[in-house]
């Protein structure tokens, strides 16, 4: 990576005017993605002096800042106890601990990437982003839109009286995910159930059918295949498209008979 010019702002205001700056420049979490991508970036925007490095329950949410490291959300109390700690064990799948201490929150969500069980879990937990510019953004529609250049400041998700389960397929343990399924059950009303599948490879998504079907009754087993049924499944090194299909309809079934056992 190269790097122009490096500054550390005293408020959201100051760095937001130097993002607006010039199109060259980033706001830069742990740098971890930015050096794998060889970036050139103008002026790097370290929001290190901002605070953001919270993870608390205020007003019956779980508010973790944008600046928390992968290793406070996989050791934090708060995200282990809540939806069963899928959050957090999520965060403990990311690399070693010395990686896992460098990436942020923040850069984990903005990056993207489609492996990625840190989105499985939050998709399947509802979070919400809170942007400085664009204020609050559902992580499901966020997904879906270009990238904002704007600043990722808080991540955050109801704190319910959740049971959640984590289940993915790997080739070899220290290996990216071929296949991720994240469902959070309970969700405040009786028979809910938030069900996402990631690293298809493509980005993780809801399995909708499937949570509607789970609403009215139908068993783990049948979710599963609604799940895989109505998810779309691409071919690359890791797995085909028709391997993941099964795979997702057993992890389907497993991660919801364990939140419902
Ligand atoms: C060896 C290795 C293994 C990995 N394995 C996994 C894995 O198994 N699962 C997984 O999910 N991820 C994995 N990752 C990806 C890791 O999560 C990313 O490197 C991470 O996404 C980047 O976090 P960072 O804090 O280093 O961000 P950076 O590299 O600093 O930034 C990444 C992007 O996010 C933007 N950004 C950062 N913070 C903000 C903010 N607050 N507001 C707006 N934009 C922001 C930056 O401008 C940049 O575009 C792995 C990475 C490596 C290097």
């Amino acid at each position: 990576v190269r790097i122009r010019e490096y500054l550390r702002p005293s408020s959201l205001e100051e760095a937001s005017a130097l993002l607006r700056g010039s199109e060259d420049n980033r706001i830069v979490g742990g740098l971890t993605a930015l050096k794998l991508a060889n970036a050139s970036i103008g002026t790097a925007i370290d929001l290190s002096d901002l605070g953001l490095d919270y993870v608390r329950s205020e007003g019956g949410r779980l508010r973790l800042g944008a600046y928390a490291s992968l290793r406070s959300v996989e050791l934090s109390p708060l995200c282990r106890a809540s939806a069963s700690g899928i959050l957090a064990r999520a965060a403990g799948r990311v690399g070693g601990v010395q990686l896992r201490s460098q990436v942020t929150l923040g850069g984990a969500v903005s990056s993207r990437w489609a492996i990625s069980e840190i989105l499985a879990a939050l998709l399947a937990l509802d979070a919400e982003l809170s942007f400085f510019g664009a204020g609050r953004v559902g992580l499901g529609a966020y997904l879906e839109k270009p990238v904002l250049a704007d600043i990722l400041v808080e991540v955050s998700f109801a704190d319910l009286p959740r049971r959640g389960s984590l289940r993915s397929a790997r080739i070899s343990y220290l290996d990216y995910p071929l296949l991720a399924v994240a469902v959070a059950v309970g969700e405040g009303r009786p028979g809910g159930a938030r069900i996402v599948s990631g690293a298809r490879p493509a980005r993780s998504r809801l399995a909708e059918g499937a949570m509607r079907a789970f609403e009215a009754g139908a068993d783990p087993r049948e979710c599963g295949e609604i799940a895989s049924g109505e998810l779309d499944f691409g071919d690359d090194a890791r797995a085909s498209a028709e391997y993941r299909r099964r795979v997702c309809a057993k992890l389907a079934e497993r991660a919801l008979a364990e939140a419902t056992e």
